[in-house]
């Protein structure tokens, strides 16, 4: 098979490594790429969102396959511009990638297909934001109306905070607070048929005790032992089937990967929000673990032929993953930090780069992740920490506990 992988972060490093060692994958190119990608892959500089551009790419590299990494090339309509070539495409189209694209739009989904979510209101104005404040109460939750990285919501206390952040996204969706721990789950589709993955936990504060502001995502680990037995069959069950069969309903099927992101409340898993593509950083922990060839399993949900697929094969063990972020992140980073140590399996490139002289350098807010796998999570732990300690970069940024509650069994739901 001939691979064309698009983006440029540690979730595409991530996915990169697992194509490249499925045995059926004989070329692996990626647009745009980075440095630690250019180890594994053929780099083309081709704008990741520019859907003629990737789509050319895609018949001049003759490739079987391509692959679609972060959310914006699929808003754009890139997976639409590939398909139109004929070309398999994992990777929704523009019109269900609203689900993730717009958030009035995905709740607007989950109340048709009977979704268990928060309770919302969708605000254009500062006067409805600020009445939808008032009717839900402390802790706000405020969210852009829009693509914005994982970093368009504020949660908070503070009810000045929350109109402020109101204002200056203009449209936002004001939601009621989900209380309990939050989970990941990463489902495979092809529209119809379903592969879940492992769910795994995510850290989205900056700072050691969930302290600090919302990130990207600062590290992740899985299994979670703790989470409920049945907790896959379920979210399936209420969540992900009533929303696939919705988005048929509405002649716009949902193929590729739907990130659910979940809080585990008293009443049950409820949808926090939905993504449309894999998530940076839970998908370096869950490819850690996957067994089954990943180019072979992300084709069949290309070609609609997701329910031949065998089933998934997890390795034992478990997997952490720590990232580190630049100086001032997430406020605006600061670049051009030289970084050693990275060029080692295991860490993961995200905003790197090279200067003119090639030395390796930080070009982004999350610079790199580590990722380790290990018998169970304490040793998978202290061998991700072991790579952190081998990375040098001036101002780094990184937590230091992560997966640390679930190896004290601290968890409660
Ligand atoms: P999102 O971009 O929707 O994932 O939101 C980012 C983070 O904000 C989530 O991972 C949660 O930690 C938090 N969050 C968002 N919505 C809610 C909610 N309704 N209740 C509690 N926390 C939330």
């Amino acid at each position: 098979m001939r691979v064309l992988l698009i983006g440029s972060g540690g979730r595409e490093h991530a996915l990169a490594v697992g194509l490249a060692a499925d045995p059926s994958v004989e070329f692996l190119a990626a647009a745009p790429g980075n440095p630690g990608i250019a180890q594994v892959a053929e780099l083309h500089p081709v704008t990741a969102t520019d859907p003629a551009a990737v789509a050319a790419l895609a018949v001049e590299l003759s490739a079987d396959l391509v692959v679609i990494g972060p959310e914006a090339p699929l808003v754009a309509g890139v997976a639409d511009a590939v398909r139109a070539k004929g070309i398999a495409c994992f990777g929704p189209s523009a019109a269900a990638a609203q689900l993730e694209g717009s958030k009035a739009f995905a709740n607007e989904v989950m109340e048709a297909a009977g979704v268990p979510t928060a309770r919302s209101f969708a605000c254009t104005t500062v006067d409805e934001a600020k009445a939808a404040l008032a009717e839900f109460g402390a802790p706000y939750v405020v969210k852009n109306d829009g693509l914005a990285a994982g970093k368009g919501v504020v949660v908070t206390d503070d009810l000045d905070t929350a109109v402020r952040h109101a204002e200056e996204c203009g449209k936002v969706v004001i939601e009621e607070f989900l209380p309990g721990p939050e989970v990941s789950l990463f489902v495979i589709t092809d529209g119809t048929a379903v592969a879940p993955l492992m769910p795994a936990q995510d850290f989205k504060r900056l700072k050691d005790g969930d302290a600090g502001p919302n990130t990207g995502g600062m590290g992740a680990y899985a299994p979670l032992d703790w989470a409920p037995a049945d907790l896959t069959e379920r979210v399936l069950r209420e969540t992900v089937e009533p929303t696939l069969a919705e988005m048929r309903r509405r002649g716009t099927p949902f193929a590729g990967l739907l990130y659910v992101g979940l809080a585990l409340t008293p009443d049950g898993p409820k949808v926090i929000e939905f993504n449309a593509r894999f998530g940076d950083p839970e998908t370096q922990v869950v490819l850690a673990l996957l067994a089954t060839p990943l180019a072979g399993l992300l084709k069949a949900a290309a070609t609609g032929t997701l329910a031949g697929h065998p089933p998934l094969i997890w390795h034992d063990g478990a997997a952490v993953t720590v990232v580190v972020a630049s100086h001032n992140y997430p406020g605006t980073p600061r670049t051009g930090d030289v970084i050693t140590g990275a060029e080692v399996p295991g860490v993961i490139h995200a905003g790197t780069a090279r200067d003119a002289e090639g030395r390796l350098v930080s070009a982004g807010g999350r610079v790199l992740s580590v990722t380790a796998t290990g018998a169970d999570l304490a040793a998978a732990r202290e061998a991700a920490y072991a790579l952190v300690g081998g990375v040098s970069l001036a101002g780094a940024q990184f937590r230091s506990d992560i997966a640390l509650r679930a190896v004290n069994h601290e968890i409660k739901i």
